[in-house]
């Protein structure tokens, strides 16, 4: 699409000036439903390609820290405007179910309840939580490393915590096959998944929900060694494990939006 027709709004004189890339740090866009966005423009010295990024904090764009060219960022934004209103959109809902004061950007969830995160550098890592002033104190090594850190803990307490739940649950569901192996990844879309090896496999954040809600998603996987796939059948598994798996899979929406909110993804 030739720049002229584009929605954007920069005057074309401006287009084909290099050095305005540098001092760019805002490219206005108008997207379909009429509203114009700021996109913030950010530099990166990793980068040689233009890509979006969007957390709680808004969207952004990332370019390369020298050697672009506006018209070239302008295009690229222009090709992404269906993209952009949909985030833009998405994260405007997810304000409203999460409540805002649940979904700053300095907040984790861990074990359903959010906290506020701080953070101390120190010469190894602990933490503190303060339940009472719903806090934890990460005591991290590298302040700009401080999210690899406290995903390790994550990862270390969605560990314990299955070893827990998953044990009382098979203990209690006896008729269950036997799975193979358990892992803890770092996926980035979804909760658990169940593979034909019979290995079950969770996310790290799962220690972010609430006891109730590990269960139903450690039951769903469950199922999926009976059932390896989403049929009436595979529900009738699940619900005769967890008579309240439909509200349990409501409420897991909710925490999925409150997950990707939260400061380490
Ligand atoms: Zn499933």
């Amino acid at each position: 699409m030739p720049i002229a027709e584009s929605e954007l709004i920069l005057s074309e004189g401006h287009l084909n000036d290099k050095r305005l890339s540098a001092s760019v740090s805002f490219l206005p866009i108008r997207l379909s439903d009429g509203r114009i966005l700021n996109m913030e423009i950010k530099r990166s010295k990793k980068t040689r390609r233009f890509w979006l990024k969007a957390d709680m904090s808004g969207i952004y764009m990332v370019v390369p820290e020298n050697n672009y060219e506006i018209n070239q960022a302008i295009k690229f934004l222009e090709s992404k405007k269906l993209w952009i209103l949909r985030t833009v959109k998405y994260y405007e809902r997810a304000r409203i179910k999460c409540g805002s004061d649940e979904i700053q950007s300095n907040s984790i969830s861990f074990l359903g309840k959010m906290y506020r995160v701080i953070l101390v550098k120190d010469t190894r890592f602990s933490i503190t939580i303060s339940n009472a002033l719903s806090k934890i104190t990460f005591h991290v090594t590298n302040l700009r490393q401080y999210k690899n850190e406290i995903k390790h803990w994550y990862y270390n307490e969605t560990r314990r915590v299955i070893a827990e739940r998953l044990g009382s649950i098979v203990e209690m569901n006896p008729m269950l096959p036997v799975y193979n192996k358990v892992l803890v990844k770092d996926h980035k879309s979804r909760w658990a998944s169940c593979s034909e090896k019979k290995n079950l496999n969770f996310s790290l954040l799962l220690a972010a929900l609430p006891v109730h809600l590990i269960d139903y998603v450690i039951i769903h996987e469950l199922a999926h060694l009976i059932q390896l796939n989403h049929s009436k059948k595979f529900w009738e598994v699940v619900k005769g494990m967890d008579p309240e798996f439909q509200a349990h899979r409501k409420m897991l929406n909710k925490y999925s939006m409150l997950i990707r909110c939260t400061s380490i993804n």
